[in-house]
């Protein structure tokens, strides 16, 4: 092996495939701040930065069933950057700088506020299971739900009483993310519906930012088929995360599909043969 090809941490060599090589670097030299099911944050080059590296690895049912999704991580940088930037255009607030390689994003350090939210506007998942409703009933109005973000309670479900008593957010903070969170959720359906495609529901994370005497609220994370309920609009075939939950297979493909309908082009092979670095004793 080249020897140019392999980093030594601490007690392991890593090889690094060539392609990788950038992202993997600085890697290796930065610190990890964080480590979640789906994506890693790291120290970024400048106070108030951070990199966020996104993985191949999913999980579902709060943490009870795990997987690899080979290039996930790739087609999720690259969709969520899409969105974010899109929405960046129309005014939204939201922390990501710039796409850094395939993996990884520069993004604003935000105080992240420990709520998330969910946007509905078809019936699925925990809102059918919760009330016995239809899957797939369109909503009269789009629905707004919080859930406090906790994996050792499982996330529980909470109104606007408990975010503003527990301290989580203040009520300015939370009317700007419920009229922050329904102007996505528009822009989005419009967006999507425009390449064929239902958004069904989705999750957001916002934090906040102290810009000129101002304090600000930003949107975070991610927005990905990760996150997002997405359907076919004609076949109502599931292009998301629900295909890993419910056993689907073709879950890259799907990926790819939203990817490509967003018109984004992910080079041959660019997605499909990474399989991160390999280690050798
Ligand atoms: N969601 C998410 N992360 C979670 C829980 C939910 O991104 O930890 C997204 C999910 O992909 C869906 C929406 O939030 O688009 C609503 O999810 P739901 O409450 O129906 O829960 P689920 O059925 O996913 O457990």
């Amino acid at each position: 092996m080249n020897p140019a090809s392999c980093y030594e941490t601490r007690n392991r060599v890593v090889a690094v495939p060539a392609r990788l090589k950038d992202g993997i670097s600085d890697m290796v030299r930065r610190r990890q701040l964080y480590e979640g099911k789906a994506k890693v944050l790291f120290e970024g080059p400048e106070p108030g930065t951070l990199v966020q590296h996104f993985k191949d690895e999913t999980s579902a049912f709060n943490n009870q069933k795990r997987g690899t999704i080979t290039g996930k991580g790739v087609i999720n940088n690259r969709i969520s950057e899409y969105l974010m930037t899109k929405l960046g255009n129309i005014g939204v607030p939201t922390h990501l700088m710039r796409r850094l390689n395939m993996r990884e994003q520069l993004v604003r350090e935000l105080e992240i506020i420990p709520v998330t939210v969910v946007v509905r506007n078809i019936v699925a998942g925990s809102l059918a299971e919760r009330f016995g409703l239809t899957e797939g009933d369109p909503l009269p109005r789009s629905i707004v739900e919080f859930y406090h973000k906790s994996d050792e309670l499982g996330n529980p479900l909470v109104v606007e009483e408990h975010i503003t008593a527990f301290g989580w957010a203040s009520t300015q903070e939370l009317d700007e993310m419920i009229s922050l969170s329904l102007r996505i959720n528009d822009f989005l359906s419009g967006l999507f519906l425009g390449i064929g495609i239902k958004l069904v529901d989705f999750r957001l994370e916002y934090g906040r930012l102290w810009e000129n005497d101002m304090l600000r609220i930003f949107l975070a994370d991610e927005i990905t088929p990760d996150s997002c309920r997405l359907w076919d609009l004609e076949t109502n075939e599931k292009l998301d995360k629900d295909r890993f939950r419910r056993d689907l297979g073709g879950i890259e493909e799907a990926y790819q599909e939203v990817a490509r309908r967003l018109g984004i082009l992910l080079p041959d092979g660019e997605s499909s043969d990474i399989t991160g670095p390999t280690m050798v004793q």
